[in-house]
């Protein structure tokens, strides 16, 4: 029980369910809009268009140039296409990639955002927005940022492949991770992260011996919307900053980095606090939160170690040296050598604790 915490309320208006995107219309115009323009990356443009079709009227057209963090030059030509297509609103359909185009489009524009996220990345839910431009990736938070609807679809999450649906559930438990000692928690979030490790520990190895099992995929989608919300109210720490210093400067993929880094930054934080990290050691079993994370890691075949995306052991040294440049809040006191240490570990992909 926590003796003390503020609550801060959720604004999103969420739909979940089965064949949900059928909804898409009702909730555009229920925020008083009567012309969207659909997002998507190239490769869900298909499905873009057939989202697009059944929007009919309301539809002002589809921009299917979403890409991987965000790059300003693609904002600017969403925005222009945007404002050319006479769209007040925007639907993005897709992972963390289209949900970060619709939330750069918003917070230019003023558009109000329905997402249907097709991932379990997380960004639906959040005020979070991460940007690049010549080459640095810069995040900001505001409540322009926040999507005011977001329609989980379990149905689009079927062609999900099955390395992308392991990595980004792992990228998911990450926001939980650090939710559980985040200082600004509160009961309703830690209650959420509790359910959703246990929906994905069960979810997962299920959908990786049939990926359309439709009760794992539920329980999977349920679990992602826990995982964004707990990343959407409440401070994040050393395991985003590293994942953000991977990404950032060394351009490796964000799903995976995630699942790598999870075990390694959970052990290290967990040296510090063990009760609060408790419930994820009983989810994943194992003696330990960041060795059960590890072992689950294996067993449903994420990628272990920094060496498998091309980091080089040369690189290490740069990595910490950049983790911590500036100060922020982490419950175990962050310095050079220890996280050196942590980031060989991650390298070799040894097993912690
Ligand atoms: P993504 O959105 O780039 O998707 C990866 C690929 O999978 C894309 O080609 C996409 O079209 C495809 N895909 C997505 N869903 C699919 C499905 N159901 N079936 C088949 N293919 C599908 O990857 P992601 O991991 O969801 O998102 C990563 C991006 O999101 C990063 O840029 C990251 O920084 C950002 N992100 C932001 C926040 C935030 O709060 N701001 C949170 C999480 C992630």
């Amino acid at each position: 029980m926590m003796d003390s915490f503020t609550f801060p309320g959720l604004t999103t208006r969420v739909i979940f369910g089965a064949g949900t995107m059928a909804r898409a219309e009702e909730e555009v115009r229920r925020l008083g809009h009567d012309k969207a323009l659909v997002l998507s990356t190239p490769h869900q443009k298909a499905d873009a268009q057939k989202l697009a079709q059944s929007l009919g009227g309301l539809a002002a057209g589809v921009f299917a140039g979403a890409v991987m963090h965000t790059p300003v030059e693609v904002t600017e030509k969403a925005v222009d296409a945007f404002r050319a297509s006479g769209a007040t609103a925007v639907v993005s359909l897709g992972g963390g990639s289209t949900t970060g185009l619709g939330k750069a489009i918003a917070v230019r524009t003023g558009a109000d955002q329905v997402v249907i996220p097709t991932t379990y990345a997380g960004s639906e839910m959040t005020d979070i927005l991460g940007e690049t431009a010549a080459g640095e990736k810069t995040t900001r938070r505001s409540p322009d940022i926040r999507p005011e609807t977001v329609i989980y679809d379990v149905d689009l999450t079927l062609s999900l492949p099955v390395g992308l649906t392991v990595t980004s559930a792992m990228n998911a438990i990450a926001h939980a991770m650090e939710a559980f000692y985040a200082p600004d928690r509160n009961p309703v979030i830690v209650l959420m992260c509790r359910d959703a490790m246990a929906a994905f520990r069960d979810g997962i190895p299920r959908l990786i011996a049939d990926p359309q099992d439709r009760t794992a995929r539920t329980q999977a989608l349920y679990a992602a919307w826990c995982c964004s919300t707990a990343l959407g109210y409440v401070s994040m720490a050393l395991h985003h900053k590293l994942a953000h210093v991977f990404g950032g400067s060394f351009d490796t993929p964000h799903a995976e980095t995630h699942a790598i880094l999870l075990p390694y930054t959970t052990a290290f934080n967990e040296a510090a606090v063990p009760d609060l990290l408790r419930p994820m050691a009983e989810a994943f079993g194992g003696g330990s939160a960041g060795g059960g994370l590890w072992d689950f890691a294996r067993s449903v075949g994420s990628p272990l170690s920094l060496k498998e995306i091309g980091i080089e052991e040369t690189d290490l040294d740069r990595a910490a040296a950049i983790a911590v440049k500036n100060a922020y809040a982490n419950p175990r006191p962050i310095d050079l050598g220890s996280i050196r240490e942590l980031l060989q570990a991650a390298f070799e992909g040894r097993r912690p604790g």
